[in-house]
């Protein structure tokens, strides 16, 4: 593969299996490939059901000696692992964009935002208190707080780095052990992050990554196997459902972070070019294909041509091409298959009706490359309105009151992320808390940090990561009663 790294030993290809890099039991291994390009970057381990079983045993004995040691202990080898992360951002970034085809100044920014999450954990983590509860003469009620115990983790191809430490940085700083199987597009960057796990002193078996082409296998693994007390998943929402069931013989905590339907609801008493570059960013960062992207714009209607045409204008300055090359702004989407499924939406849509402004189709750039496209007279029959893109593709749907808004906004099974532009003070608590959404950007987009509670409610999930609540998710609560007192 034809990667210059400041660092070659970043680029492993095996398993992590208990502090030890490893094949497969069975010898196999999967092609990596650059989503801008098509070609081989690596052909690295994958691992199945005795792998994962593995490396969970090792995951329970690390345990025991981790959750016993002073949290500030915990908090110093996060601390190390987020400064070696820092050091080597220029690897990182590049690694992350051969194998997921974001632009590199996007890849630099999403280490950074992987790296606060050990930053902050590694601080939460030495502020987890317990509680002493309203008592009597002769006895009292204490709750301590305690790691839940081994974690599982699945993860995505999108932030091949940061939805790995916002699962692995509370747990750890929690007292818990993680075993984790990342995406078979991306598993380069969770295996350097295991490079510097190691490198940070962290402990054999408490963070073992699994790339494995058989997901099933492992998830299986992960799911059925008692040693395990809490699955996280950040992923689609059928895959996740599925999880969930796979969870319920052994009655497992879970999060789940699925998909989401985003909608940008912008009125008339908007500051447009605001809602323009908030609309911008959230549609077309990282190609469309983050949960949180917009996914459908609602456009009142008597700023509706206006905007459009701004929009468009806006988008046509893109620069769509290789990570590696400065002046692009926005790279390929991640298989062959993501962008046959986008464009299928898209063909849909013109067959209903709507109009293409701009795009439309795949790229002369080949491979994953698809045209930033806007659509107009789109409506909700439309798979555009129904479905996650998951590609860099703006419908924008006309309304005419605030509760046509909520209504549309609502009208979907999801509810992760929603956004909203208004320059009306009453508007903007009447709509935020009108709308089914974990989380509501008002005359913003751009919100997503460690310091939020990140995370959905109907069918985009539960639980919350980042922020002081993100550690919840990896503590049980234990009641301790002392009597006769
Ligand atoms: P996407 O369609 O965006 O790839 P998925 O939900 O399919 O989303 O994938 C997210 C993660 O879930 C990936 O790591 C993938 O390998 C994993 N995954 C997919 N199917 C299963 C399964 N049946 N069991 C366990 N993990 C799975």
């Amino acid at each position: 593969m034809k990667l210059a790294l400041n660092d070659s030993s970043l680029l492993q290809t095996q398993a992590f299996i208990n502090g030890e890099w490893v094949d497969g039991s069975k010898g196999e291994t999967f092609a990596v490939t650059n989503p801008a390009t098509g070609e081989l970057l690596a052909n690295v381990a994958s691992v199945g059901q005795a792998e994962t079983a593995q490396a969970i045993d090792a995951a329970e004995v690390a345990m025991k000696s981790w959750k016993a040691l002073p949290p500030a202990k915990r908090s110093e080898v996060l601390e190390c692992w987020h400064g070696l992360i820092i050091d080597n951002i220029d690897d990182l970034a590049a690694i992350m964009t051969i194998e997921q085809g974001k632009p590199l100044f996007e890849s630099k920014g999403e280490v950074m935002y992987g790296a606060s999450y050990l930053k902050w954990f590694a601080e939460e983590g030495k502020r987890i208190y317990g509680d002493v509860l309203p008592s009597t003469a002769d006895r009292r009620s204490i709750v301590i707080r305690q790691p839940v115990g081994v974690v599982a983790a699945i993860t995505p191809w999108n932030f091949p780095n940061a939805m790995i430490t916002r699962k692995a940085a509370p747990a750890l700083a929690a007292g818990c052990a993680i075993v984790l199987k990342p995406a078979a597009e991306t598993p380069l960057s969770a295996l350097a992050l295991a490079e510097l796990a190691k490198r940070a002193g962290l402990p054999n078996g408490l963070f073992s990554v699994l790339p494995s082409a058989d997901a099933p296998a492992v998830g299986g693994e992960m799911t059925a196997n008692v040693k395990v007390k809490k699955l996280t998943f950040t992923g689609s929402t059928p895959v996740g459902k599925l999880l969930m069931k796979q969870c319920a013989d052994t009655v497992k905590r879970t999060s789940m972070e699925l998909g989401g339907n985003a909608p940008v609801i912008i009125f008339d008493d908007a500051d447009i070019d605001e809602a323009i570059k908030g609309a911008l960013i959230s549609k077309y960062r990282n190609s469309g294909q983050t949960c949180i992207c917009a996914n459908r714009l609602l456009v009142q209607e008597g700023i509706y041509d206006a905007f459009v045409e701004k929009f468009a204008a806006a988008v046509k300055e893109f620069k769509l091409g290789y990570g590696f090359d400065g002046d692009t702004t926005h790279g390929p989407v991640i298989t062959a298959k993501a962008l046959t499924d986008i464009d299928t939406k898209v063909r849909n849509a013109v067959e209903q009706g709507a109009n293409v402004v701009i795009g439309g189709k795949p790229s002369e750039l080949g491979h994953g490359f698809y045209e930033p496209t806007i659509l107009t007279n789109v409506n909700d029959t439309m798979s555009v309105f129904r479905e996650e893109i998951f590609g860099p593709v703006a419908p924008v749907f006309k309304f005419a009151t605030e509760e046509e808004a909520i209504s549309m906004a609502n009208d979907t099974e999801f509810g992760l992320a929603a956004y909203v532009y208004t320059q009306n003070i009453g508007r903007i608590w009447r709509v935020s808390e009108g709308i089914e959404y974990g989380m509501v950007g008002v005359n913003e987009t751009a919100i997503s940090s460690e310091v939020i509670p990140f995370g959905g409610v109907k069918e985009s999930g539960q639980g919350r990561e980042g922020s002081k609540y993100g550690l919840e998710d990896y503590l049980e609560t234990k009641y301790i009663c002392m009597g006769g007192l």
